[in-house]
């Protein structure tokens, strides 16, 4: 992927860990969970806590929403995000957010400790600037037509700001199937630590569209070498104002965590793939670097511009 400078694997391999209040995103598993929207002080503070307790280190929740039409509900706006903050301030989690408009990054900023980049603006690029000027963490989920170097072109949008705190999350694919809201590209996950020193997580909830495929999924995203996950969850599914039919209860989210947390550990006990696989370039082991123990090292280790090579 020759235009990219700032966001190409490096050559020692090791990779960037983004904190985020404490929370080390690209150092072990990191879960950011809750609703879809946010709906109310009492669904949003609920939701909170209930996923804090089932393990997650980070609370989403949406104040403003890019909806296909213009009827849907858009969001609550700064009521949102002040009752994000309420939450915040009830359970310690960290805020992850999305900014959908250039003239809001500034005032969201001040709410949000992570900004995130919604599917549909991946390529605004006077966005990916201005949050890219606004030093915050950024999420930057991949477009749902874009190839992996477009989006890691826009990942160099804000790496070029002078922001390195860019952190991917692969939300799945239009392709020609529409059994399921999006193709979850999982392969995607591999591409970008073969490419990019940049840590990589998996939405299985947009990237399925369906409840019950978002554990199977959190786990194969987990075996594909994601660093995290973000998952909707929310207190009564069924009444959700978006996403209803993917969001989870927090017991189904409880549960999913018991299973990723025993999966993470029997995956360190397996180890990482063949060495020689992971060690041309990228993959390469190294204090912080692409293989961690857990197999979650890319396994190709092509160089760049080899894509798909072995
Ligand atoms: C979201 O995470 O709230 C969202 C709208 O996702 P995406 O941009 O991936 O569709
Ligand atoms: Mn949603």
């Amino acid at each position: 992927m020759k235009d990219l400078k700032l966001a190409a694997a490096r050559p020692d391999g090791t990779r960037t860990v983004v904190d985020v209040l404490g929370v080390r995103v690209g150092e072990g598993l990191v879960v950011i969970a809750g609703p879809c929207s946010v709906e109310s002080e009492e669904q949003t503070v609920r939701t909170a806590i209930a996923v804090k307790e089932g393990g997650a280190q980070m609370l989403r929740g949406g104040a403003f929403k890019p909806r296909t039409s213009p009827y849907a509900f858009q969001g609550m706006g700064l009521k949102g995000l002040k009752i994000l903050d309420k939450a915040k301030r009830e359970t310690g989690l960290p805020i992850v957010t999305e900014v959908i408009d250039t003239r809001d990054v500034s005032w969201v900023g001040e709410y949000a400790d992570v900004l995130q980049i919604g599917a549909r603006n991946m390529q605004n690029f006077s966005l990916l600037r201005e949050v890219g000027k606004s030093g915050k963490p950024i999420l930057l989920k991949r477009g749902m037509h874009s190839t992996v170097e477009e989006w890691l072109n826009c990942a160099e949008y804000i790496l070029a700001e002078g922001n390195d705190k860019v952190i991917l999350c692969e939300r799945g694919i239009r392709t020609f199937e529409t059994y399921t809201r999006n193709t979850l590209d999982l392969s995607a996950v591999q591409a970008v630590r073969r490419e990019s020193h940049l840590p990589v997580l998996v939405d299985p909830s947009h990237g399925t569209g369906i409840r019950s495929m978002v554990d199977p999924m959190s786990l194969a995203a987990l075996v594909a070498g994601a660093d995290g996950l973000e998952i909707e969850v929310h207190v009564c599914p069924e009444s959700a104002l978006s996403d209803k039919d993917q969001q989870l209860t927090p017991a189904q989210f409880s549960r999913l965590m018991e299973r990723l947390r025993r999966l993470e550990a029997f995956m360190e006990e397996l180890g990482p793939a063949d060495p020689d696989m992971a060690s041309g370039g990228a993959a390469a082991s190294s204090p912080g670097g692409g293989s961690d123990g857990a197999g979650r090292g890319a396994t190709g280790g092509g160089k760049s511009g080899e894509p798909g090579s072995r």
